[in-house]
Order: C-alpha cells, then sequence, then structure tokens
C-alpha cells in the first residue's frame, strides 16, 4: 500500500472500527437490556405469585380461624346446653327434696277431716301454740291460743277485716281433748245431751283440737254465737277468708254436722282458694285430694 492510499483510507478504516465497536456495543446494550426486561418480569411474576399465595394463606389462615372459632363457639354452647340440663336436673332432685322435706315436717292431721265421722287421737297436740293477744279476744277473761303457724294468717285476716270497718274477735281457738271433754260435759247439763251433740264435737272429734279452727264473734250480737249469721263480719269472711286460707268448716246444709257460721278452719290459700273456685266444701273432698295440699298449707 502507497503512503498516498493509507493517507486516504486511515479515516475510513478508522470510522469502520468505530462503527464496528458501536453496533458491537449496541448489540450487547441491547441484549442485556432485554435480559434485563427479562429478569424484571420474572421478578413481578415471582412478586406477583408471592402476593397471591400471600393472600391464599391469608384467606386460609382466616376461614381456619373462622371454623375453628365456629367450632369453638358450638363446643362452648354444647357445654351451656349441658350446664343448664344439669342445673334443671340438680334444680329439680333439689325441689323434690324441699317437697319430701316439707312433707315429712308438715302434720298430716292439719288437713284431716274431723266430725262426728272423723276421729281426732286423745294423745294429739299441735306441734306449737301461740297466745292471741288481748285485743284480738271477744273476752279478756279466757286465755286463747291458736296454732303458731296459722297465727300470722289470722292476725293479717282480722287487721284487714278492721281496715273495712269489720270487727272480729276471737271467742275461742285452741281446745285440748281435756278441754273439749268438759266444754261438751256443760253443754250436756245446760242443753241435755241431744243438743249437744249436734253443735259441739264429741272430744277427739274437734276441729279445735287441731289449734288451727277458731270461733269469731263481732260487736251488736251480744256474745251469741248464733246470731253471727247474718252480720256483716259473717259476710266479709264469705268474702275474703279464703284470701287468707280459712275456710267455713261446716256451711249451711253440710251433711257433716250442724251449721257454724262462727267456726273458721285455717287449710292454706292454696286449698282455701280452690274450694271457693270450684264451688266446693272441705268436707265433700276425698281426703286423698285434700292431701296434695299439705305441701302448701303454710305458703
Ligand atoms: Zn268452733
Amino acid at each position: 500500500m502507497t503512503k498516498r492510499n493509507l493517507e486516504t483510507y486511515t479515516p475510513l478504516i478508522a470510522f469502520a472500527i468505530l462503527l464496528g465497536g458501536g453496533i458491537y456495543a449496541y448489540i450487547r446494550i441491547y441484549a442485556l437490556n432485554s435480559k434485563i426486561e427479562a429478569l424484571s418480569a420474572n421478578i413481578t411474576s415471582i412478586q406477583q405469585q408471592n402476593a397471591s399465595t400471600t393472600a391464599d394463606l391469608r384467606a386460609n389462615i382466616k376461614e381456619n380461624h373462622e371454623t375453628l372459632a365456629a367450632a369453638l363457639n358450638q363446643q362452648t354452647l354444647n357445654v351451656g346446653v349441658v350446664e343448664q340440663r344439669l342445673k334443671e336436673q340438680v334444680g329439680n332432685v333439689a325441689g323434690t327434696l324441699t317437697t319430701l322435706q316439707k312433707l315429712s315436717r308438715t302434720d298430716k292431721e292439719l288437713l284431716a277431716k274431723y266430725s262426728k265421722v272423723f276421729f281426732l287421737s286423745e294423745n294429739y297436740a299441735p306441734a306449737r301454740l301461740t297466745d292471741v293477744p288481748a285485743s284480738y279476744k271477744y273476752s279478756d277473761k279466757k286465755a286463747v291460743s291458736v296454732h303458731a303457724d296459722v297465727w300470722p294468717s289470722l292476725q293479717n285476716m282480722i287487721d284487714d277485716a278492721k281496715k273495712a270497718e269489720i270487727e272480729l274477735y276471737i271467742s275461742s281457738g285452741f281446745r285440748s281433748f281435756d278441754e273439749q271433754k268438759a266444754l261438751k260435759g256443760d253443754y250436756k247439763v245446760t242443753y241435755g245431751a241431744g243438743t249437744a251433740n249436734q253443735f259441739s264435737a264429741d272430744q277427739g272429734y274437734s276441729e279445735h283440737q287441731l289449734g288451727t279452727a277458731v270461733d269469731f264473734l263481732t260487736t251488736g250480737i251480744n256474745g251469741d254465737l248464733d246470731r253471727f249469721d247474718g252480720t256483716p263480719a259473717y259476710n266479709w269472711l264469705l268474702a275474703n277468708a279464703y284470701r287468707y286460707g280459712f275456710i267455713l268448716s261446716y256451711p249451711k246444709d253440710n251433711q257433716y254436722y250442724v251449721f257454724e257460721p262462727w267456726h273458721w278452719r285455717y287449710v292454706g290459700k292454696k286449698l282455701a282458694s280452690d274450694l271457693r273456685t270450684q264451688n266446693k266444701s272441705f268436707y265433700n273432698l276425698d281426703q286423698r285430694k285434700i292431701d296434695e295440699y299439705l305441701v302448701s298449707v303454710f305458703e
């Protein structure tokens, strides 16, 4: 190659070298760029996958948690139901025990029928007696006592009657077998045996021996029991005594005894109310039916 030739081609060669280098560099950069893009796409895809896996995991955890929570709730509910049932059963057993205890402590004689037909032992006496305060008695002269568990209802009844301007006084309450015997003797002397049998129970047949029966008097009849019928006091008792657990033992035209408007017996609120609602009398009720009320006699 001549000098002239060299001078002429040098820039061309230099340009060619530069061009080649440029193209090569461009191709490399382009290739790298593509790789970077591919990598970037991969990263995004991995990130997306990761995100969806995380979401799935979260969803799974949430679902499991909810299922577990629901299961736990159900279990708690079941335990609650079992607990409630156990409580009910324990309650039932306790209730039955209370009823049995009550019955074992309740004097069966309290609701037994006593009249000419039904007999009470001469040895019988109420468990506890209480003295009637003077202001409730018709006469200051003699002591009057009644069954201690009956007194609160009796006192309540007399107090409420007084509020309604009705005067009720107790002329007689508990009478022992011997007192009844002596009383009957007195009646026989005064009226003769036939009459005495009609209105004074033979000893041992009297409800007064229970301590749950009382004879009432009121003002304006001069202490005459026979005139108690038709008094405002008698009418008030007919309308209200059942509320306090008292019944008229021997109503008009009963088959057991002469009519005794003054003589009222405590049988408990429930029995007294039921007798009134059903329009039945105590002595016409079957004793077994009456005995069902023993458990509620002092309620
Ligand atoms: Zn009486």
